[in-house]
């Protein structure tokens, strides 16, 4: 019987100091495993030397291929070319910083042969993340699951096995605004979790801020619910019910008291308020509008610029 492979996939932006203890640590872990592995690194537009070591890496083991775009996507469409290269019976998406410790892969590859189609590690202690990061991170897991009908396991990152029937699938969802954490969890299939301790970056500096996290959030958000829109609608209707009952008053008043012009104060902040809730209703708006305009212009996810694959030595 010929043995089962795997494809490991590695997105990489700027991660030349890693990408040699990432291949001696893989190299280490994969040796005691009974299948027949890849790495396929993704190099997302990275500006300084990682494709030259990527390339050093592939010439001194065939096993070891790389994807570069022909610039920097993101961390999702890096993930998504890779995936779109992968061919083996099972695929690992793995960050190249060792912040996912390889040495799970065998334990990954366990559950997969007992029948698993996706092995998940989530990770028990985040260390190395301030106070902020982990609360932000945990009001945006009860946000997302409250507003989707997708489960996203909280303090799960990328790090995954995947059987070739799901990451197949999640390679036929083509959309633009790629959510990965949502596409995995959209494909359903047996899931199984594994608990790990989420090391510090290995060197390097991570490649995320603020700003970037707002807009990740926004596309989780946006590309699997319409609660924010129905928001926009419940607000809507609420102050609406509101006025009919106050402009009711206001006639009664009016009709038995007569009217003596009072009321500037309560109609400024009657159309402030109300100008501040279309702005904030138009915004969401715009945000849905935005990602099917992306949709309707149909452009390709990612480009490539140079494929080295794999050659198995
Ligand atoms: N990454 C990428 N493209 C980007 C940003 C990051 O391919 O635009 C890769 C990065 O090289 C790493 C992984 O995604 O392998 C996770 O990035 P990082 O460690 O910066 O994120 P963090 O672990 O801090 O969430
Ligand atoms: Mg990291």
């Amino acid at each position: 019987m010929p043995m089962p492979s795997v494809d490991i996939i590695v997105p990489v932006f700027n991660e030349q100091e890693v990408l040699p203890l990432f291949q001696e640590r893989i190299q280490a872990v994969m040796q005691s495993c009974d299948v027949d592995w890849r790495v396929i690194f993704v190099d997302d537009g990275s500006s300084d030397e990682s494709r030259e070591v990527m390339r050093q890496i592939h010439d001194a083991d065939g096993r070891f291929g790389f994807v570069a775009l022909s610039r920097n996507f993101g961390k999702e469409y890096a993930l998504t070319a890779g995936l779109d290269h992968a061919s083996a019976d099972a695929a690992v998406v793995i960050d190249v910083d060792l912040q996912d410790p390889p040495e799970l892969i065998p334990d990954m590859i366990a559950a997969w042969h007992s029948g698993y189609d996706v092995v998940y590690a989530t990770r028990k202690v985040r260390h190395g993340e301030s106070a902020t990061k982990k609360a932000t991170a945990n009001l945006f897991y009860r946000a997302i699951n409250a507003m989707s009908k997708i489960d996203i396991p909280k303090d799960t990152g990328d790090y995954r096995l995947m059987s070739k029937k799901a990451y197949t699938a999640v390679n036929k969802l083509r959309e633009r605004n790629r959510f990965m954490k949502g596409l995995f969890a959209w494909v359903g299939f047996k899931q199984k979790q594994l608990l790990f301790e989420r090391e510090p970056r290995a060197a390097g500096q991570t490649k995320w801020n603020y700003g970037k996290l707002w807009r990740f959030a926004l596309d989780g958000i946006t590309s699997f619910s319409y609660v924010p829109l129905r928001f926009a609608t419940w607000i809507g209707m609420t102050v609406a019910i509101f006025a009919f009952f106050y402009g009711a008053v206001i006639i009664a008043k009016t009709l038995i008291l007569g009217n003596d012009v009072p009321g500037y104060p309560s109609l400024m902040v009657v159309i402030l308020f109300l100008g501040g809730i279309q702005l904030t209703a138009l915004g969401i708006i715009g945000e849905y509008l935005g990602r099917m305009f992306d949709e309707s212009k149909q452009r390709p996810i990612y480009l490539v610029e140079e494929y080295q694959p794999p050659t198995d030595s």
